[in-house]
This record gives structure tokens, sequence and C-alpha cells, in this order.
């Protein structure tokens, strides 16, 4: 093809780009577009359940094949296979890597208000207004945006699948960008199979940028935009007190009480504010530099009503806000135990400590960090159950089992040209009502992509806020698919 030709061609096809009036697309297509959600919500796919991904995998392929996305199934042992598919735009200078996952979370029929979670129910609002279900939507035109669709992954993260296809579609499928997707089965469980496949598919994955598509939209129902998502690690702590436990009739106020020391020695690690008091908790973050206070004095949090909204009476102190305490590392006892029936003193007692880490902060140094603390409240810490010469040698006694969990935490700068080009790109969209997020509370398995691909990643959420997700009753507001759909072709189109 003489250069002119395919030059007109490229100008025509750009120009064709930015025509699609993608709102009126979605106003016309929502019989359509709910239809593919509700099948792809119907498909069972709990974390682990390999022949049920490996079905979510295939109906995946046929939906990305009708887009003209070439997809391939990459199978990976022990796991659920990965979803890839590619559009490639003659001329485009830049290539987009979008990750979204199709796993879900574990259920617990009993507790929904739905007979299964995998048979979607569309209600005209919350469950909490009372909302009623709309017994049959096949002949619907229309779905307002406050209706709901309730069944597991509905919000996390399947709704952010059909919002991407749709987009798509209501950009006549052709993209300002090349356009790369890769859909996980294994979100849930950590990401098995993610690193091996990064290694095998690195060419075909290689990107400028990556956009994750998960996590639920700020509290004020904003459209929002992320920079950053904390990681994390674990300490399971047990404090012990004798070999057995016994008759606190006979040897109450001679027997320490394993509870009471574990308790003690939690509290020892607060402050009564709620700020952690282990030596150099903070020391890697604090203080945050003033790039960070602009964009965190940015966000319109609303506490009072959040409060309201959860039954909060008073939050926690150790941060200032909660924006404040996303970008600072987090102390929490996500389980106690201890105690037995029969009226026995305990000689065990256990927590286990998450920690939610930012990007400054390092694994290893924040557990040898609580370890020095306990050592410091007088504590031999040992790493195996102790035996009962060791329990009578030390008056006070820990084990600690440190998670080998490595700090997963990652922030892309908002200055980087391509977390700009993103911010652009919603803004042309939502304007100011766009929320920045620096660092989203919970963790998303991108580490494995940055250190492969080396490229900033940048998250979108779309879900709303109440969307239950990872627990019963989870839903997707069908006003956030709608606009979902929006955010992702403003993203699509931009140049
Ligand atoms: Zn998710």
């Amino acid at each position: 093809m003489p250069r002119l030709t395919a030059l007109a061609l490229l100008l025509a096809t750009s120009a064709l780009a930015q025509s699609p009036d993608v709102k009126s697309y979605v106003l016309q297509n929502q019989p359509a577009i709910f239809r593919e959600f509700h099948d792809l919500v119907a498909l069972p796919n709990l974390h682990g359940d390999l022949p049920s991904l490996s079905k979510n995998a295939q109906h995946l392929k046929t939906l990305l094949a009708r887009r003209g996305l070439n997809p391939e199934l990459w199978e990976t042992p022990n796991a659920a296979p990965l979803v890839f598919g590619q559009k490639l735009v003659p001329g485009a200078t830049r290539t987009i890597l979008f990750y979204i996952h199709y796993d879900g979370q574990p259920v617990d029929r009993s507790r929904w208000h739905q007979p299964d979670p995998f048979r979607p129910v569309l209600r005209n609002g919350s469950l909490e207004n009372n909302a009623k279900i709309i017994p049959d939507f096949q002949t619907l035109k229309n779905f307002p945006p406050d209706w709901r669709l309730y069944g597991r992954a509905a919000g996390d993260d399947k709704g952010p699948i059909i919002a991407f296809l749709a987009a798509l579609d209501a950009i006549n499928g052709a993209p300002a960008s090349n356009i790369k997707l890769i859909l996980d089965g294994e979100e849930e469980g950590g990401g098995l199979g993610l690193s091996a496949a990064l290694l095998t598919h690195r060419a075909q994955l290689q990107a400028d940028v990556m956009v994750f598509l998960d996590g639920p939209q700020h509290p004020s129902g904003q459209p929002t935009i992320y920079y950053g998502a904390r990681g994390g690690t674990r300490l399971d702590l047990t404090v012990y007190t004798a070999k057995t436990g016994m008759h606190s009739g006979n040897y109450g106020n001679w027997m320490p009480d394993a509870n009471v020391r574990l308790a003690q020695l939690l509290s020892s690690m607060l402050e009564p504010s709620g700020k952690v008091a282990v030596e150099g908790f903070y020391a890697d973050v604090l203080p945050l530099p003033p790039d960070a206070w602009k964009l965190i004095d940015s966000v319109p949090d609303d506490s009072a009503s959040m409060q309201k909204l959860y039954g909060v009476g008073g939050t926690d102190g150790a941060a200032r806000s909660l924006q404040e305490g996303l970008n600072l590392p987090t102390f929490s006892v996500h389980r106690l135990q201890g105690g037995e029936l029969g009226g026995v003193i305990p000689a065990s007692a256990s927590a286990e400590i998450a920690l939610r880490l930012v990007k400054e902060n390092s694994a290893k140094a924040m557990q040898d960090r609580i370890i020095a603390h306990i050592r410091k409240q007088g504590y031999f810490v040992t790493d195996v159950d102790p035996d009962v010469v060791t329990l009578a040698a030390h008056p006070k006694i820990a084990k600690v089992k440190r998670s080998p969990l490595p700090n997963a935490a990652w922030r892309t700068d908002p200055t980087n040209p391509q977390a700009v080009f993103l911010t652009e790109a919603l803004r042309s969209q939502w304007g100011d009502r766009l929320v920045r997020l620096r660092t989203l509370g919970g963790s998303l398995p991108a580490m494995p992509f940055i250190s492969a691909l080396r490229i900033p990643v940048i998250g979108v959420a779309l879900a709303n806020y109440d969307d239950n997700q990872h627990t019963d009753d989870e839903n997707l507001r069908l006003g956030n698919l709608w606009d979902g759909i929006e955010t992702l072709a403003a993203i699509l189109l931009k140049k």
C-alpha cells in the first residue's frame, strides 16, 4: 500500500475513533450488555475450583474472540488458565496492558439473601433499602443506574470485564492505542501461576503502561484512579505460660494466664490513641512528603457519613484521616485464640498480626521491629513450640512465626507521563469529579508485572464502594457498569 493511502486510512480510522457517542451506545444497548454481564456472573468461579474456572476461561475466550482480540488460553500447572487477548492498531504510539481477574472469593450460601450466589438476582436498588427483585429482565429495555445485580464476583471483578468489552464495542473496536488484556483466574489466592506465565509470555505482555481494573471506587461514588496499593505481611504470635492449662480454682494467682499475658503484650504495642507504639513502626514513611499531602487533601472523604453508614462510633486515632491512614503501615490483629472449656487457666494464647505496608516498608524490617518490641517486654522469643524444659527456663516466652509474604506494595509517581496520560483520559470524561488516590488500602498482584515488565502501573476502580466484595450479597450497581464503559472508552480513545 502506498504511504499516502496508509496515512489517509489511519486518519480516517482515528477520526472514526473520536466520533462514537459512547453514552448513547450504552443507553441503546443496555439489554444486551446486561445479559452478557448476567451470564458471566452465573458461571461459578470460586477461587481454586479449577474445573469451573476453566469454564469461565473458555467463556471469556469466546467473548474476546467476538471482539477480534485473538484470545489465547495460557495454562499454568495446578492453577486456573490466564486469558490473553490483544488488538494492535497500525500507527499506535502507545500500548496499554489491562488486567482484570475473573475468580471470586468463597461464599457462605446461608448468609446470602438469594438461594444461590451464582444465580444472579437483579434488584431495583440495594438490599439495605429493601429493594425488590426484578423477576424477569429479558424484555426490559432500560436498566436504571441504581438497580443492582447481586451475585458472587459481580463487583469484584466480572463487572469490569464486561465494561471493558462493551467499551470496545462502543468505540467500534477502534482504540487509539494498542490494547492488551490479561484476565487472571488466580487473583483471590495471591496470583499463583502468574509469575510462571510472566516468564513464558513476557514479550507478548510488553506494554508502555499497565492498568489494573479492580477495587472499589472512593465512597463518594465518584470515578476513581489510584497510583499505588499497599502490600502486607503477617506474624503469628503465641505466648505460653505452662505446659498445659490448669484449674483456675487450684492454681489461680499462681499460674499466669496466657490470655491475659497476650492481651498485655498486644496492648503494649499500641498507644491508647491507636497509634502503633512499636519503635520505628512509622520511621520509613513519616513525615509524608508535601506532594503526598496535596493528593491526600484533594480526596473528598466524608468520615461523618461513613461512620453513620458503618456504625463506627469513634474512629481509630492512628491517623488524622482515612486517606492519611491509607498511606501509612497498619497494625491489625485479625484473629485471637486462647482458652478452653472447663474452668482452666489457659497455658497458651495466639494472635495473628497482620501488617499492611506501603512501598517504603520492608516486610522483614517491620517484622524485626515487632520481634524486638516483644523482646523488650521481657519475652524469650523462639520460632518453634517450646518443650517443658524451655518453658521452665523462661518467665516469659513467645513463639513468633514470620510469614514469608514479602511486601508487595507499589506506587507510581502521579507525574509519570503514563500516569498523566491516564489521569487526563479520565478527566476528559469526568472533569473535577475524578478522585485521585495516592494509595489504595488493599493489595493487588501488580509486583510480578512491575518486576517482569518494568512498566508503570495505574489502577482504575469501577465498582461501587458498597459492592460487598469478598462477603455475602456482593453486587454491582448498574450505574457503575454504564459509567465504567464510558471511563474505559475514554482511555481507549485517548491519543
Ligand atoms: Zn478484585
